[in-house]
């Protein structure tokens, strides 16, 4: 590829997906859902194998999208991004929010929509699964702008601060590393990506 960077102007919004198994309940972030046909009215959702949310789906063949709008803050990123359910019942603590006819939740606060979703065919894409699913109910929520990976980036993570030491920054949530060699196998502790997602500062 001449230049990769050509991915990254790919534009994106933000969700909130989520889903419910038994009594537990969970969400994850991602940037992957689309509008693929009208009539019917279809979405897919692409879904890494390593979220919680992805086996529930798999297990259930149904979800909810909350679509984030401008107004959502990095705490929602944290709280749905930066830790697994496998490790916190993330509906600990979780206000505004508000549960669909289909039992799973959906955001009311820093979302401008919500739609619920069942699958209808899965792909398997290796490290992802791309879910179609029928589009079977949803609803406005406000009419605040919805947000793009780009306002993300701009408005909504923390801006790293200007700094004299030397290091490493994750371009996915602005945090530090300090030190001139990363570690190949670093993780990142705020949101666990790898050491790949980190520039040189
Ligand atoms: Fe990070």
């Amino acid at each position: 590829m001449k230049n990769n960077s050509a991915m990254f102007k790919l534009s994106y919004g933000l969700f909130v997906l989520s889903a419910k198994e038994g009594d537990k309940s969970n969400g994850c972030i991602v940037n992957t859902v689309q509008q693929v046909t009208t009539t019917p009215n279809r979405i897919t959702v692409a879904v890494n194998k390593a979220n919680f949310t992805h086996d529930m789906i798999v297990n259930t063949g149904e979800f909810n999208v909350s679509i984030l709008s401008e107004e959502v803050t990095f705490d929602t990123f944290k709280h749905f991004g930066f830790q697994s359910g496998r490790d916190v019942n993330k509906m600990d603590g979780l206000e505004n929010y508000e549960i669909a006819e289909n039992g799973i939740f959906y955001l009311t606060k820093g979302a401008n929509a919500y739609l619920t979703a069942k699958v209808v065919q899965t792909v398997d894409l290796g490290t992802h699964t791309l879910f179609l699913a029928d589009v079977t109910d949803g609803d406005v929520l406000s009419n605040v702008e919805s947000v793009t990976y780009a306002y993300y980036h701009k408005n909504i993570k923390p801006q790293p601060q200007e700094t004299k030491k030397t290091g490493w920054r994750c371009k996915i949530c602005g945090y530090i590393y300090e030190g001139e060699e990363l570690p190949e196998d670093f993780i990142c502790p705020i949101c666990k990506h790898g050491a790949s997602d980190f520039e040189k500062i």
